[in-house]
């Protein structure tokens, strides 16, 4: 099941060996996702790949074993996602340099809706990173709240805030206070102020 935008949870893949799920068989397990793909790549291996004649086991430091395409204990030599956790809609590309460019986002900006951002703003990690830098104005009840206070940071001054007065609940405020009295009259509101 693909997450939802709760980058609370560390991400983590899922990764599959094709050739045995397409045969039907489960070969694979969860490895989690730091901010450096060749890291993940070679735990990724160390579990999957039977490793060189030179070593006989995979190893990471030997050259031979880290050849990308080394094949698998099984046979099989081609990777897929079948499953992942807070690292937003990635899909089931074995692409771990983007994995773990959101996971360094994530960890970057902990406070900050990065996965929602890639989802709705700029799928673009990067352009994320700069978008969740310079443009984060901070989390709010509501979109006024933020918007009265940037008004008053910003020094807006009464006429320009004017065309935005809620005139109509204003009023009610000051009738309900007492300030002001009205008497309904021949269709014309009659206003005493005290
Ligand atoms: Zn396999
Ligand atoms: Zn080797």
């Amino acid at each position: 099941m693909a997450d939802s935008d709760d980058s609370t949870v560390d991400p983590k893949i899922w990764v599959a060996c094709l050739a045995c799920y397409n045969g039907g068989s489960l070969h694979g397990r969860w490895f989690d996702v730091g901010t450096d793909p060749d890291d993940l790549h070679h735990e990724v291996m160390a579990f999957f790949a039977k490793g060189c004649e030179t070593c006989g086991e995979y190893e990471r430091e030997c050259p031979e074993c880290r050849a990308f395409a080394a094949p698998f204990r099984c046979g099989g030599e081609e990777l897929a996602v079948h499953d992942h956790e807070g690292l937003g809609d990635v899909g089931e590309a074995y692409d771990l340099p983007r994995l773990c460019a959101i996971a360094a986002l994530v960890d970057e900006f902990e406070d900050r809706p990065v996965l929602a951002y890639l989802a709705r703003v700029d799928e673009d990690v990067e352009r994320a990173r700069e978008g969740l830098r310079e443009h984060y104005a901070g989390r709010w009840d509501n979109l006024a709240e933020w918007a009265e206070s940037w008004a008053e940071d910003a020094g807006l001054g009464t006429e320009q805030l004017w065309p935005y007065v809620d005139w109509e609940r204003y009023a009610r405020d000051l009738e309900l206070s007492g300030d002001v009295e009205t008497l309904d009259v021949g269709g014309a509101v009659h206003v005493f102020r005290r």
